[in-house]
């Protein structure tokens, strides 16, 4: 089985491609942010390629381990199609930027960069411009992939390198992907309208079943249906790459210097796959640690500005199980943490030291993602409203008294019991308790 992917994606600017229009597509009225380039009236005039795109894709490409086109033209193609988002009649879309990369043992064919059509909502037949013109980035690959399975872990690969490059539009997702796949002998199918990596790996599924049964599979393109889970047949191939791709004769070429190339290689991100390898090398953490380390490019970089002053490997479980929990409860993302690098320093050295309890560790954290002060003040603050052992043991005793069943239920040696008791220890004392105290006490009376 051969897969292959052309990914889309919006990149992250604040004007179109061809116009100065903004970009900020989803904050504003239908067809607020447009001007005569990007609705395609007669006699409008495309300004000459977004620099900051152009430098974004170049990025991208160099994170691909992708060679640039250097000093020499890099046509704007008028790509020929009739669709009512499309008022041109044609997308322009560019020539490669970037050829022959590979990321994890996957070929990466060509970047270019190409100008989003509009928004058409056929059961109203309206047409929302705003979007028409925002720049993309278009990654195609070889087809390495011999797997759906294979192919979703790649495509997570590879959405996450766009994230960390910072130049792709943060959530929600703008991912467009096409994918191609052949079983051995078989003809090749490309399959269209896919917008998340789930609806990436269904279609692949289903493909993959689908050629199968074929005694003979056509060479055609389908798309993907997301909601009942198949793919339909769209057109045949033949009549459908005729394009008539001409070159923009309103638009000078690109050209690139190796001097830019060279200046952004020597600022851009590295990628996440160079970083897991590098963290696991550099602070001697386990695999598994390092993979949730480096979900997000955020993340990382926070568990990097600890390790000067806190044992890596202690740092590295703590982000993994207690700061990760924390956000995830919160719905936060690394970027949303109120809280200063300095202040996190202090509340993990605390834990590390055993000045506190890991749990006490966990419940200023709690705090802390609210009210980003510093973890010493909110110790005391903790302190003052702890109760006392004998507030704890009579609420540990009530517990006991009004949950026979689950007291029942542990005497008879059902551990999850007691972690059922314990929570209604934290109910009864509003959180006030410290949990492994509460853990504790509830032991001693249970044995009894
Ligand atoms: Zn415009």
């Amino acid at each position: 089985m051969k897969i292959g992917f052309e990914i889309h994606e919006q990149l992250f600017t604040d004007q179109k491609l061809f116009c100065n229009c903004p970009t900020n597509y989803r904050d504003v009225p239908p067809n607020t942010n447009v001007c005569p380039v990007c609705t395609g009236m007669p006699g409008s005039k495309p300004s000459s390629p977004n620099e900051k795109a152009i430098d974004s894709a170049i990025e991208i490409a160099l994170m691909l381990n992708c060679e640039i086109v250097v000093d020499k033209s890099i046509y704007i193609q008028r790509k020929h199609y009739d669709y009512p988002d499309l008022p041109n009649g044609y997308q322009r879309t560019s020539l490669p930027i970037a050829e022959d990369g590979e990321l994890e043992d996957v070929g990466i064919r060509e970047v270019h960069i190409e100008e989003d059509p509009g928004k058409y909502d056929p059961v109203q037949g309206k047409v929302d411009f705003n979007r028409s013109g925002i720049p993309l980035v278009e990654i195609v690959t070889d087809p390495d992939l011999s797997s759906p399975e294979q192919a979703r872990d790649f495509l997570n690969t590879l959405i996450r390198t766009l994230e960390y490059s910072g130049r792709v539009r943060p959530e929600p997702s703008t991912l467009r992907a096409d994918t191609n796949i052949s079983l051995k002998g078989g003809n090749r199918v490309e399959v269209k309208n896919i917008n998340s990596v789930k609806g990436a790996f269904r279609a692949l599924k289903y493909e993959a079943m689908r050629q199968k049964r074929r005694k003979e599979v056509k060479r055609e393109t389908r798309a993907f249906m997301e909601g009942q889970m198949i793919t339909v047949p769209m057109r045949s191939k033949e009549v459908a790459e005729d394009y008539r791709n001409i070159p923009d004769p309103d638009i000078l070429p690109i050209r690139i210097e190796g001097e830019k190339v060279e200046k952004i290689r020597a600022e851009m991100h590295e990628p996440p796959h160079l970083r897991r390898k590098r963290v696991i090398e550099k602070y001697d953490i386990d695999p598994a640690v390092a993979d949730v380390l480096v979900t997000e490019r955020g993340f990382v970089d926070l568990f990097e500005a600890v390790t000067d002053e806190v044992d890596p490997r202690f740092a590295s479980h703590w982000f993994k199980d207690i700061l990760r929990k924390v956000l995830n409860y919160k719905d936060m993302g690394p970027e949303d943490i109120p809280f200063s690098v300095d202040n996190l320093v202090e509340l993990l050295k605390m834990v590390e030291r055993e000045e506190i309890t890991p749990e006490k560790g966990e419940l200023i954290l709690r705090k802390m993602v609210e009210d980003p002060k510093n973890p010493k003040k909110l110790l005391e603050e903790l302190d003052l409203k702890a109760i006392d052992r004998g507030k704890l043991v009579s609420s540990v005793e009530k517990v006991i008294q009004e949950n026979e069943e689950a007291v029942r239920d542990f005497r008879s040696g059902k551990k999850e019991a007691l972690n059922f008791l314990a929570g209604q220890v934290m109910k009864v004392t509003e959180g006030k308790a410290d949990p492994r105290e509460a853990m504790n006490v509830l032991e001693e009376r249970l044995d009894e």
